[in-house]
């Protein structure tokens, strides 16, 4: 058997795991699905020339009736006329994905329009039950559906997974294929180089899923077995057999036991029946109200409702991850109830799209982390606002069913929040005229970037705030989150971040708004004391790491009471 060896790196999340090595290939080539001209159109043209294939093969094999209608949407998809306005607006400078999702919803949406219009054009024979065919619908239907084969084809060939259970190893990890993974069996993640602050080691320790980042060569071949160590921040090849029992013990049960033990959650302090997160009592020198993070449906399965105040973040960019996904309204909805359902009338904060920078989606945008300071958040909304609609519409109608709050991210400039409002309201109203249910939700900003957190006095427009601090240490500190070399200066900028948070609550405060804190410093139960004695208003953490802050918070003194309540961003009321 091969000697045990070594590998020194940094904990990204805590935990212990060992498996077979999965060695990761290296990162394809960007595709170039997001850029314009020639090249969006050559990926169009590929992605429907995929989805006849597809739909031939499905047809070849299917029953009469269903190929019938397999072969009526080949003929859509090869009739030039469905593709003529997805080719204009790729002419004019779109991306292939977001041209013809478009495209699409425009004429989905004239279809829609033609049904309400004229219930007697929508109605031509009747079928065998007497109730009548829509032809419209009928058509709006396969319409939807070669839309999301086109754009599944336009992302490309899903990445391979990797076995369940397994350690992957490789450079770095995509949020991505983090987010496509199983981790329910076990594994673990070990890193040649990314950084303990980036977006997949936060996910990491949202889920439990041990990580070493750092450890510069990368460990093993595919099949090797690791042992990952993401509380010492060690690898460990060819594990010595006495290693191997608590580790595979941890590792067979999954996730969950991969974490330091944990006390026993005790009822959560503004967990009473009917408590409102953005009551006028709340905050103000108050234990701060404990909210979740949640990055996917299945951190669900990790949060008891009735031990939280709220949701105070949902990143909706790892909830759909595709852009099939992300440019249907309906997937957005189906996502946005199952999570009020979820949290049972409590609040819910949904975070637009924060793509860009390193998030990814695939057909939408390629990661590039050297844009964490170009087209990210709200500015990659407003660059696409046809993707900023669809999620806006589907945001206003799940507004309407239960209690929706909106965050935008990246915020710099008021002009940008006062263009999100306006969106908002030109959605509504188009909702409204349509007889679909809506609810104009109140909007809020991330403040992560330092000149809107030195300007918040100019932000009257949002209903509340919450502060981002692992972008804005990055900011600060001119330190990228995910670059390991400069690790020691992001972690440095924590003196120059309390001096902020320290202004950014009295600006929120002079203004009467709300103000939390959903970066992963609200996590730490070391900043507790501090945190609490600024006054914040609440406190998100991913809900694994609730227990330690509920315990943590209070251990901490409450501060003298400032006096000034918060309004509820619904009403503006205080
Ligand atoms: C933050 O920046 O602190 C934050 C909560 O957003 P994200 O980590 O998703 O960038
Ligand atoms: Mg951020």
């Amino acid at each position: 058997m091969a000697a045990p060896r070594e590998f020194r790196g940094h904990p990204a999340s805590p935990g212990r795991a060992v498996g077979p090595v999965h060695r990761a290939g290296e990162p394809p080539a960007p595709s170039g699905l997001s850029g314009s001209g020639a090249e969006a159109r050559a990926a169009l043209n590929n992605a429907v020339n995929r989805a006849v294939y597809e739909l031939r093969q499905l047809s070849a094999g299917a029953d009469a009736e269903s190929a019938g209608i397999l072969d009526f949407q080949i003929e859509l998809l090869l009739d030039g006329e469905l593709l003529a306005p997805a080719l204009a607006r790729i002419d004019r400078g779109e991306g292939a994905a977001l041209a013809f999702a478009a495209a699409l919803n425009d004429q989905i949406d004239a279809m829609a329009s033609q049904c309400s219009e004229s219930a007697s054009q929508c109605s031509e024979a009747n079928q065998d039950d007497g109730s009548e065919v829509d032809p419209f619908a009928l058509r709006a239907v396969d319409l939807m559906d070669l839309q999301h084969r086109v754009l599944d084809a336009l992302a490309g060939r899903i990445r391979a997974d990797f076995p369940p259970g397994a350690v992957y190893v490789g450079r770095d990890m995509p949020p991505s294929v983090f987010l496509a993974h199983d981790w329910s069996s076990g594994g673990a993640i070990a890193l040649g180089a990314g950084s303990t602050a980036s977006h997949v080691a936060l996910l990491a320790r949202a889920r439990g899923v041990p990580m070493v980042v750092g450890l510069g060569a990368l460990p093993g071949e595919t099949g090797e077995t690791l042992l990952v160590d993401g509380t010492q921040g060690l690898a460990r090849l060819n594990p010595e057999a006495r290693l191997l029992p608590e580790a595979r013990l941890l590792a067979e049960a999954g996730p969950a036991a991969a974490l330091p033990r944990q006390a026993p959650l005790a009822p959560a302090p503004h967990a009473a029946a009917g408590a409102a997160p953005f009551s006028a009592a709340a905050g103000g020198g108050e234990t701060p109200l404990l909210l979740a993070n949640l990055d996917t449906l299945a951190d669900l399965d990790t949060l008891d409702p009735a031990e939280v105040d709220g949701v105070g973040l949902v990143r909706t960019e790892f909830m759909l991850t595709s852009a099939a996904e992300a440019l249907s309204e309906e997937r957005h909805l189906a996502v946005y109830r199952r999570l009020l359902e979820a949290l049972a009338g409590k609040p819910v904060t949904l975070r637009m799209f924060d793509l860009g920078g390193d998030k990814a989606l695939a057909g939408l945008t390629e990661g590039d982390p050297a844009g964490m300071l170009g087209l990210r958040g709200v500015r990659f909304l407003l660059a696409h606002p046809d993707l900023a609609r669809i999620q806006a519409r589907a945001l206003i109608r799940a507004a309407a069913q239960g209690p929706v709050s909106v965050l935008l991210p990246m915020v710099t400039l008021p002009a940008e929040l006062a263009a999100m409002a306006a969106l908002f309201d030109e959605e509504a109203a188009r909702l409204a005229r349509q007889a679909i249910e809506g609810r104009r939700p109140p909007l809020g900003i991330m403040v992560e970037v330092p000149a809107a957190a030195l300007t918040l006095d100019l932000f009257g427009q949002a209903a509340f705030f919450s502060v981002g601090s692992n972008d804005l240490m990055q900011y600060l500190a001119a330190a990228a989150r995910d670059n390991p070399a400069v690790a020691p200066l992001y972690a440095g900028a924590e003196t120059a971040l309390f001096r902020l948070l320290d202004q950014i609550c009295t600006a929120a405060r002079a203004l009467g708004r709300p103000v939390s804190l959903c970066g992963d410093l609200a996590a730490e139960p070391a900043a507790a004391g501090r945190l609490r004695a600024l006054g914040l208003h609440g406190l998100s953490v991913a809900p694994r790491r609730l227990p330690a802050l509920r315990a943590a918070l209070a251990a901490t003194v409450p501060p003298p009471a400032r006096g000034t309540g918060f309004p509820d961003p619904a009403t503006g009321q205080a």
